[in-house]
């Protein structure tokens, strides 16, 4: 059979149409988008074209949109941009306990360098309270960061409230949307962002190529030093291939948003209901909450996730645990033992993420795969047979 692949969280096939506008970049069109020659000029206009395609799937201006090396570096450059160009001596952080590492790590990192950082809970569905939001802010608050949507659960957090809170503050607002953008509507003007992170390989476009989109008028300090591209806020010469990738992606993320986000979202809900249905003790994480229409989050318990995974990619379909490897043993997920599940349960739960290219035909494969999986791993678990067996 061949491989279900139900990880597009962690990242997608590059689409073909974003394949064949990048070729000639790595070909016949390679120039330097800063040299004055032809060459040079239309990598430049290929480069700009793109920005104005990114720019408009998030509904800024083109001259918003810094392009950077991916999600990671966005989320990066966003913090520590913002707190570096801060000059008060007291500077303060609001974020979540569910943001991806990239958030979380940087805000850790600033901590060692005595700015205090508030990491707000979230509810057991996994969203947090904008009234959470509110009651942390201080006067030394620099900057709030909280993501569109979590790559783990899928679920909503309500960043247009949280705008809100901070535009009433004077605070600046920053939002990871690498898992939201191309599966729901996001423009900045609503959502009231100051700063917004993206990431090619998330939305069909190729791995190391991302945007931050910084509202004009953000005081901004770079994270590296050189020659003066992106309006001085990201040197180094354009990766032209990745950026006009990340373009097209654009364009088709804008073009097929309406209905891939319906036909996935059915798809994920028949996954959902097939599961809770026939694998006992089956639990759907986030459920109830706002969620992107293309991740499920289940746990199955009495399983070990790494060794469902494992069953899983040899019968052929592709998911994954949100636990990280760390010195060695494996942590149970940030995110999950934020929404209050124990680190057994956590342990034992799986995400599964749609996609543009998933079919009916794969998801039910996957239903017919999983029952079966968790039931083997199940039976050589002493803790079932005493248990739930
Ligand atoms: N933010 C979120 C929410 C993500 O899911 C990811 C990737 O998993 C990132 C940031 C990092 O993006 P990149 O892989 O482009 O560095």
């Amino acid at each position: 059979m061949k491989s279900v692949y139900l990880d597009h969280n962690s990242t997608t096939p590059v689409a073909p149409e974003v394949l064949e506008t990048m070729l000639p970049y790595f070909s016949s069109e390679y120039g330097n988008a800063s040299s004055i020659h032809s060459f040079g000029q239309r990598a430049r206009a290929a480069v700009e074209k793109a920005r104005e395609s990114v720019a408009a799937l998030i509904g800024a201006r083109p001259a918003e949109m810094v392009f950077t090396s991916g999600g990671t570096e966005s989320d990066n450059l966003a913090i520590f941009g913002i707190v570096g160009a801060d000059s008060r001596q007291q500077k303060h952080i609001i974020t979540t306990q569910i943001e991806h590492h990239a958030v979380l790590n940087a805000c850790q990192a600033l901590e060692r360098q005595d700015v205090a950082v508030t990491y707000l809970p979230v509810s057991r569905a996994g969203v947090v309270d904008p009234e959470d939001v509110r009651r942390a802010l201080r006067a030394e608050t620099a900057l709030i960061t909280v993501m569109h949507a979590n790559n783990e659960l899928g679920t909503v957090q309500p960043i247009e409230e949280i705008g809100r809170i901070a535009a009433e503050a004077d605070v600046y607002f920053h939002t990871d949307a690498v898992q939201s953008a191309g599966k729901l509507p996001v423009a900045v003007e609503r959502i009231g962002a100051d700063l917004l992170s993206l990431s090619g390989h998330k939305l069909r476009a190729p791995k190391g190529v991302g945007a931050l989109y910084v509202r004009k008028g953000t005081r901004l300090r770079p994270l590296f030093y050189g020659g003066h591209h992106e309006r001085d806020r990201r040197p180094g010469t354009e990766n032209v291939a990745g950026i006009v990738g990340l373009g097209r992606a654009a364009q088709l993320a804008a073009a097929n948003l309406t209905a891939d986000a319906a036909r996935i979202a059915a798809l994920r809900d028949r996954f959902e209901r097939a599961m809770v249905d026939r694998v006992p003790h089956a639990r759907v994480n986030g459920e109830g909450a706002p969620r992107t229409p293309n991740t499920s989050n289940i746990t199955y318990p009495f399983v070990e996730g790494e060794a469902l995974v494992i069953a899983l990619d040899l019968k052929g379909v592709a998911c994954s645990t949100g636990a990280a490897c760390s010195a060695g043993a494996i942590e149970p997920s940030h995110v999950l033992t934020a929404i209050g599940l124990p680190p057994d349960e956590a342990r034992a739960s799986l995400r599964f993420s749609l996609g543009h290219d998933t079919t009916a035909a794969e998801v039910e494969a996957a239903i017919e795969i999983v029952p079966g999986a968790v039931e083997r791993l199940r039976e050589l678990s002493p803790l079932y047979q005493k248990t739930a067996g």
